[in-house]
């Protein structure tokens, strides 16, 4: 059923339907579902009561049964104009609201809500700034539109037609979809201004939500298209190589790389940076310069030995012999390295210091490196760092250089494809540091135990873990290796060889390699001891056995050349034979001298290669106090020498030397040879004895020689390398040596055989040095 209202006179009381999620404004006709059943009964008692009702709204849209606490107390009083009921039992209503009401009493609760009411005038003054409000409102309403705001074009057209204040206020809320509680606070507002207010904050904050909107979609709709444009033009640039038969297969290229970074087990981080290195190439032209940068940089992260290792157990008897069947002696070095094997076994968590070898070149250094490798099952890597000056070259170059490469270590791995092999690094005495950086630091980062699990190369920018290489390193000397350095080294002395001891090696080891290695059998040829023992005397002047080596091939070359040539000859090789085939001997031995002699005392030096003697000279000459010093002295030996000068000087009496010799002589004194650069304090005591024979014109004893540091006094202070200096005055037969009495405890390195030939005098002062030397 459905009739048409008329408004008479309003009733006292009247029939109230709880409003959820509405507002319904004075002059506005609005369509009303009424589900509830106390709504339907209300309604119908509208009907029947001059088809005025109140609506109010609920303050909670959820409470179903709503008591008077539940509503607000100001509404709107509406007519119904049509009314439908509906075959679910509801109903739909028309309504159009007449006047805002204020309940004054709830007269009736049950069926439905009964009120007594006030009708709540409107309060208002027109004034300028009301006009004002109101074109204010309709503009910004107009802005809302204009933003995408959902409002019908008649709305609009509407609002500018209204002149009243109030009704404009009350009609733009009703269509700015705002919450229940807002519409109710205009509807609150019984002032025009006030409620043209309210309603102007709401726009004002709809218009900011808006254009946030509208540039949110602007910036997506942005990247939308830049990718789109992107992807088209990389389609178009696809199908162009493809006209120009350009086409290199890039994106199989690319799946297999891809591919390649997921079956190479690298950590996370590195695996990312592979990944992204390669997203970038994908979107590149496979001609460009800067593709074949990123495609190599991807080609060294998949190649480097990331989780590849050897896994042995260490068996330290089985490393025991493998040291003791390559090497012949080096006892101590073996124990020493056996003991740090058995502490890397045992704690594979202790961060043990690395192995630092020190000695002579030729000496087994590398070949001891080797043998640990050996034991361990690891591969072996040797890099040498004999004058590198650049950081780079250990830690490489970033990639932003052309050409830029990783850093040696990095190489060396990727060269042994094994993440622990045995890694050894040579001359470590021999880095310097300049402008292009302190390599040392470099190093340092890489060999510390404490910070190498994070080593970080230039080139790869992602760390690398150094953490189960086993570093070794070498050097010839120790005082040049950076200090830094040095304290983190456990340092293993290889002290040069014996004559005897080289000639074990060469029989045992360096022979049959030779022989073998020239295709030689050994009933071919038998080098005989004494041939052997005239090679390392006459042929080489070493510490080590390089040279030795050397020789023991040149023979093997030349009688594999005679065997070819089917030449008659006989297998043993005698002493007679070295001499054609190594040709004139190179070395004479320092010898002892032939005869006792005035001005000429033997010292010892010693140098890279071992031990060695030298003589020294001294003349002297009429003149007038003049020291001359020749045979490229250093600094330290030309201060020795006149070290030696003084103590002269001030032990005329105990010489027997005049008191004013010094105004009418001039002293000279030479060591040969003197195209070789000497120094040290060492040969002090040496200068002093041949310049007091000269003095003196006693003679030096040929069976005596001598090494130690003088001081004014006379007194004689310790030197290095006795060991060295003690073997090779045994090899030049010599049977006396004077030593300073304070190197006492260093004679334990000196092999025990070699002690027992010889007759050591440990002295304290220049005169007891003398007293042996010149024979009183
Ligand atoms: P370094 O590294 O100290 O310069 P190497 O290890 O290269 O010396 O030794 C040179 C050669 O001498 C190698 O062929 C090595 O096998 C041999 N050699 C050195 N010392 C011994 C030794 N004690 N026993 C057997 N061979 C040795």
């Amino acid at each position: 059923m459905a009739r048409k209202a008329s408004v008479g006179k309003l009733p006292k009381k009247l029939a109230l339907i709880p409003l959820r999620n509405l507002i319904v404004f004075p002059n506005l006709v609005v369509p009303l579902f009424v589900g509830r059943s106390n709504s339907i009964k209300a309604l119908e008692g509208a009907m029947k009561n001059n088809h005025v009702l109140a609506l109010i709204a609920q303050k909670g849209a959820e409470t179903e049964n709503p008591t008077e606490d539940d509503l607000y107390s100001i509404g709107t009083v509406a007519n119904v104009m049509q009314e439908l009921k509906l075959p679910d039992g509801t109903a739909k209503a028309l309504v159009e609201g007449i006047d805002r009401i204020k309940v004054k009493k709830f007269v009736k609760k049950d069926p439905y809500f009964e009120i007594e009411y006030e009708i709540l005038k409107d309060d208002h003054k027109p004034d300028i700034e009301l006009e004002a409000l109101m074109r204010t409102v309709v503009s910004q309403f107009e802005k809302c539109a204009n933003l995408g705001k959902p409002i019908p074009q008649e709305a609009l057209l509407a609002a500018m037609n209204i002149e009243e204040a109030g009704r404009l206020a009350d009609y733009i809320s009703f269509h700015m979809n705002l919450k229940t509680e807002e519409k109710q606070q205009v509807l609150e507002a019984r002032e025009h201004k006030k409620r043209l207010k309210i309603t102007n904050g709401f726009l004002e904050r709809e218009i900011k939500i808006l254009e946030i909107g509208q540039k949110i979609q602007t910036r997506v709709k942005n990247q939308m298209s830049r990718s789109q444009r992107e992807y088209l033009l990389r389609e178009q640039m696809k199908a162009i190589q493809g006209e120009l038969g350009d086409v290199s297969g890039g994106d199989s290229e690319i799946e297999e790389l891809r591919k390649k970074i997921k079956d190479t087990k690298m950590p996370e981080e590195v695996e990312e940076k592979a990944l992204k290195e390669l997203d970038r190439l994908s979107k590149m032209s496979t001609a460009s310069a800067e593709s074949s940068v990123i495609r190599t940089y991807i080609d060294w992260l998949v190649g480097l030995p990331w989780a590849k290792k050897s896994k042995k157990e260490l068996d330290i008897k089985e490393a025991s012999d493998i040291l003791d069947s390559d090497h012949h002696g080096l006892k101590k070095v073996k124990e020493r390295v056996l003991e740090h094997l058995a502490v890397h076994k045992l704690a594979t968590e202790l961060k043990g210091p690395i192995l630092c070898f020190v000695g002579p070149p030729g000496v087994g250094k590398t070949s001891i490196g080797k043998s640990i490798a050996k034991s361990l099952g690891r591969e072996f890597i040797r890099i040498s760092l004999g004058g590198v000056r650049d950081e780079a070259e250990i830690r490489g170059h970033r990639r932003t250089y052309v050409g830029a490469m990783p850093g040696r270590i990095i190489q060396s791995l990727n060269q042994v494809k094994s993440s622990n092999p045995v890694f050894m690094m040579d001359e470590i005495d021999k880095i310097g540091a300049d402008f292009r950086g302190d390599p040392s630091s470099a190093l340092l980062e890489a060999l510390d135990p404490e910070q190498n699990s994070d080593f970080r190369d230039h080139y790869l920018e992602v760390s690398y873990s150094l953490q189960d290489v086993f570093f070794i390193t070498t050097a010839n000397m120790l005082d040049t290796i950076p200090p830094a350095l040095r304290d983190r080294m456990e340092i293993i002395h290889f002290p040069g060889y014996t004559e005897e001891e080289k000639l074990n090696i060469a029989k045992k080891f360096l022979v049959p390699k030779q022989l073998k290695a020239h295709g030689i059998k050994g009933s071919d040829l038998k080098f005989s001891e004494k041939a052997v023992s005239t090679i390392v005397k006459h042929y080489t002047r070493e510490a080590g056995v390089r040279q030795l080596e050397r020789n023991v091939a040149a023979v093997c070359r030349q009688v594999a050349k005679q065997i070819v040539e089917k030449k008659k000859r006989s297998a043993a090789l005698g002493v007679s034979k070295i001499n054609d085939y190594l040709g004139t001997p190179k070395f004479h031995w320092g010898v002892a001298e032939e005869k006792d002699q005035v001005g000429v005392a033997t010292g010892l030096a010693w140098t890279e290669v071992g031990g060695d003697i030298i003589k020294v000279e001294s003349a002297v000459l009429k003149g007038n106090g003049k020291l001359t010093l020749t045979g490229h002295l250093g600094k330290v030996m030309q201060e020795s020498a006149q070290a030696a000068v003084s103590y002269i000087r001030g032990r005329l009496n105990f010489l027997d030397l005049d008191e004013d010799f010094y105004e009418k002589t001039d002293l000279h004194v030479h060591v040969p040879a003197g195209a070789i650069p000497k120094d040290g304090p060492s040969a002090g005591i040496t200068m002093a004895t041949a310049l007091v024979s000269a003095l003196t014109g006693q003679k030096v004893r040929k069976d005596v020689c001598m090494t130690g540091e003088i001081t004014l006094r006379g007194h004689v202070l310790p030197i290095g390398g006795i060991k060295e200096k003690i073997l090779a005055a045994h090899r030049a037969g010599i049977k006396t040596i004077i030593a300073p009495k304070d190197n006492k405890a260093d004679l334990d390195i000196v092999p025990k055989h070699v002690l027992k030939e010889l007759n050591i005098e440990l002295v304290k002062h220049m005169d007891e040095v003398l007293n042996i030397a010149l024979g009183q």
